[in-house]
C-alpha cells in the first residue's frame, strides 16, 4: 500500500522522509517545480527560526547536525530605538539560543534526504481537490495541462495555508473552518554584507525595531546579510493621529524614505536598495487558519491534514514550522505505538484529537507574541520580567521554565506552555509590582508565590 503525501514543503517532504524509513512506500506530489533547479520566485519568507521542536523531528531522522552546521544561533533579541540604542534580552538561559535557518536549503535537504530513503517525488502536479464518495484525489500537470485522478488511501495533506484538499474538505458537513486575516502584511528587505564583506550588525541576535503598531525584524544568514522583515498595517491611519502607519501610504520613493528616516533612521546606511526592494518585493498577508477536524473520513476515503494545511498561524512566535515538523513527529509515533497494518482511520482520528487544544494554544500565543515584540519589548518593566523569570528558571529549574522557553527550548504540549505562561504571569504581576531592578525583588515572597505555583502548574513532561 502507497501513501500519498501532498505537497513536497517542509513538512510533506519530512512526512515522506519520516514515512518511507520506516518502510512505507511514499508518493509526494508538489504543485512547483524542483526548487533544487528552478529557483524559486520571491514572495515566501527567506529565513526561519528552527528550535527545539523542529530540531528534535530533524534529529529523528538524522538531519539535525547538517542542517545545524548552516544555520546561525541567535541568543537572544537585540532591539533598537529610534535613536539608534541598542538593548539585548536573551531569550533563555546562556546556552539556549534559536537557529537562523534558510528555508530553500532546509527544503532541499529534505528533499535529498526523501529521495535517498525511497521517496518518489513527482513535481509540477497541482492537487485540485478530493472526491470523498470515490476515494478520488485530483492532480493537474503544470506541464501538459492534463487533468487526471488517483486513488490511493492514505492521503496527507501537507499543502500549505492555501490547502487545495482542506478546500475539499470544509465542504462537507460537520467541518468547522474559519480563517483570520491580520490587519497587518509584511515585507522582506536585506541588509547585505558591509564594504569589508563581514556582517554589518551582531548576527548572535534577532534584531527587532519595536514601535509599537509596527516593527521591523532581521535575521543573519550564513551570506553575511540579514533578512529583514517590516510588519505594518496594510491601511494605516489616514488622519496620522495615532501612530498607526500603513502600507497604503507607503507608494512612493519620498514617502519610504521618510517612514524609514522617522522610524527606522539607523536602517537606512545599512540598506542600499532599500527604496528598490520596497517597490519590487510583494506584500504578503499573514492568517491564522482554524479547521475542524482535519482529516476527512469515509469507506472510500482517508484524508489527514498537517502543518499550515491543517493549522497556520501567524509567524510572531517563530513556531509555524516547528509545529508541522512535531506534526510529523507525533503523527508517526501514533503510527508506531499500531501493531501490524495501520488502521490509518484511527491513526488519523486520535493524531487529529491529540494535537489539536496544542494547534488552539500555539495560533494564540503567536498572536499574542505580536503584542509582545512590537510593544511590549520596549518597556523597561518588560526586560526587568524577563531577568526575574529566568532567575526564578535557575532556582526552580524542574518548575518555573519562563513560557517562551517552554515553546522554544522544550517540547512540553503548546497547551501545557499556555497554563504556565497565564500562572507565571499572575506569579510575576505581584513579585514585580513597583520594582525597577531585579535587585529588589523579595525572594522570600518568590518562594511563597512558588508554592502557589507549584500547587497549580500542571506537570511539564514533553511530548
Ligand atoms: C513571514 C513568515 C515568517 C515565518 N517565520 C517562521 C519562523 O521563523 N519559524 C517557523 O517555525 N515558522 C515560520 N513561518 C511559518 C512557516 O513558514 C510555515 O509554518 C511552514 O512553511 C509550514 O510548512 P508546510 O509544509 O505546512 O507548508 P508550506 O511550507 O507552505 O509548503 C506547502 C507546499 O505545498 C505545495 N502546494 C501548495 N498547494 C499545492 C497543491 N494544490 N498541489 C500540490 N502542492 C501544493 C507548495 O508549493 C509547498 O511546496 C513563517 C511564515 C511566514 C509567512
Amino acid at each position: 500500500m502507497s501513501v500519498t503525501v501532498v505537497g513536497s514543503g517542509l513538512a510533506g517532504t519530512l512526512m515522506a522522509l519520516y514515512l518511507a524509513r520506516e518502510g512505507h512506500s511514499t508518493e509526494l506530489y508538489e504543485r512547483r517545480p524542483d526548487m533544487r533547479v528552478v529557483p524559486q520566485p520571491a514572495g515566501r519568507s527567506i529565513n526561519l527560526a528552527l528550535s527545539a521542536r523542529g530540531l528534535y523531528a530533524l534529529e529523528e531522522v538524522g538531519l539535525k547536525e547538517q542542517v545545524l552546521k548552516q544555520a546561525l544561533p541567535m541568543r537572544g533579541r537585540m532591539m533598537h530605538d529610534v535613536s539608534g540604542k541598542l538593548t539585548f534580552a536573551p531569550y533563555g538561559q546562556a546556552h539556549e539560543h534559536i537557529n537562523s535557518i534558510s528555508r530553500a536549503y532546509l527544503n532541499e535537504v529534505l528533499m535529498d534526504a526523501a529521495q535517498t530513503a525511497g521517496v518518489k517525488i513527482r513535481f509540477n502536479q497541482r492537487c485540485t481537490g478530493m472526491d470523498f464518495e470515490t476515494g478520488q484525489t485530483f492532480f493537474e500537470d503544470q506541464d501538459s495541462q492534463e487533468q487526471y485522478a488517483i486513488n490511493t488511501q492514505p492521503v496527507i495533506g501537507a499543502d500549505g495555508a492555501g490547502s487545495a484538499l482542506r478546500r475539499s474538505l470544509v465542504q462537507r458537513v460537520r467541518v468547522n473552518y474559519h480563517q483570520d486575516y491580520l490587519a497587518h502584511g509584511y515585507k522582506e528587505l536585506t541588509i547585505p554584507p558591509g564594504p569589508d564583506g563581514d556582517f554589518q550588525m551582531d548576527p548572535g541576535a534577532l534584531h527587532i525595531w519595536p514601535r509599537r503598531s509596527f516593527m521591523l525584524i532581521a535575521l543573519p544568514n550564513p551570506d553575511k546579510t540579514f533578512t529583514c522583515t517590516l510588519f505594518l498595517a496594510f491601511e494605516g491611519d489616514q488622519n496620522n493621529q495615532t501612530n498607526s502607519p500603513g502600507f497604503d501610504q507607503l507608494t512612493s520613493s519620498e514617502s519610504v524614505q521618510a517612514f524609514f528616516e522617522s522610524h527606522f533612521p539607523d536602517v537606512i546606511p545599512l540598506m542600499p536598495d532599500l527604496l528598490t526592494e520596497f517597490s519590487q518585493n510583494p506584500t504578503g498577508a499573514l492568517a491564522t487558519i482554524h479547521a475542524a477536524p482535519w482529516h476527512g473520513l469515509t469507506t472510500q476515503a482517508q484524508l489527514l491534514l498537517i502543518g499550515d494545511a491543517a493549522h497556520a498561524i501567524v509567524p510572531f512566535f517563530g513556531q509555524g514550522m516547528n509545529a508541522a515538523f512535531e506534526d510529523c513527529t507525533l503523527l508517526m509515533r501514533e503510527l508506531k505505538n499500531q501493531a501490524g497494518q495501520p488502521d490509518w482511520a484511527s491513526v488519523f482520528k486520535q493524531f487529529y484529537q491529540a494535537r489539536k487544544p496544542d494547534a488552539d494554544a500555539i495560533a494564540a500565543l503567536a498572536l499574542e507574541n505580536f503584542i509582545e515584540m512590537r510593544d511590549q519589548v520596549a518597556d523597561p518593566s518588560f526586560l526587568v520580567r524577563k531577568q526575574v523569570s529566568l532567575r526564578l528558571e535557575n532556582q526552580y529549574p524542574e518548575l518555573f521554565i519562563p513560557k517562551y522557553s517552554l515553546v522554544s527550548f522544550h517540547r512540553v504540549p503548546y497547551s501545557v506552555a499556555v497554563r504556565h505562561g497565564e500562572l507565571q504571569t499572575a506569579l510575576l504581576n505581584q513579585l514585580c509590582k513597583g520594582v525597577s531592578s531585579v535587585d529588589e525583588i523579595n525572594w522570600q515572597q518568590a518562594e511563597q508565590l512558588m508554592q502557589k505555583f507549584r500547587a497549580e502548574a500542571p506537570a511539564l513532561s514533553e511530548a
